[in-house]
């Protein structure tokens, strides 16, 4: 899938940018044992190209960082 401009501008950016106007937020990914799963990502589909963006938490890889990528395995 060809991402948009706005995607594509987001894309190894500091996690600190804030998502563009037309991602949806969809929901987080984690990792872990229940109770103690570790955060790695807020999840947001764009409503554009319909690519997947992560907005990647400390824990993340790369860390802190804007990536794009598949759809979330549920
Ligand atoms: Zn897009």
């Amino acid at each position: 899938m060809q991402p948009c401009d706005a995607c594509l501008g987001l894309v190894g950016k500091p996690s600190s940018v804030p998502p563009h106007g037309d991602l949806a937020a969809s929901g987080a990914s984690a990792f872990g044992p229940p109770g103690k799963m570790t955060k790695v990502s807020n999840n947001w589909n764009c409503t554009v190209c319909g690519n997947w963006m992560y907005q990647n938490t400390a824990n993340g890889d790369p860390p802190n960082e804007w990536v794009i990528g598949e759809r979330p395995e549920k």
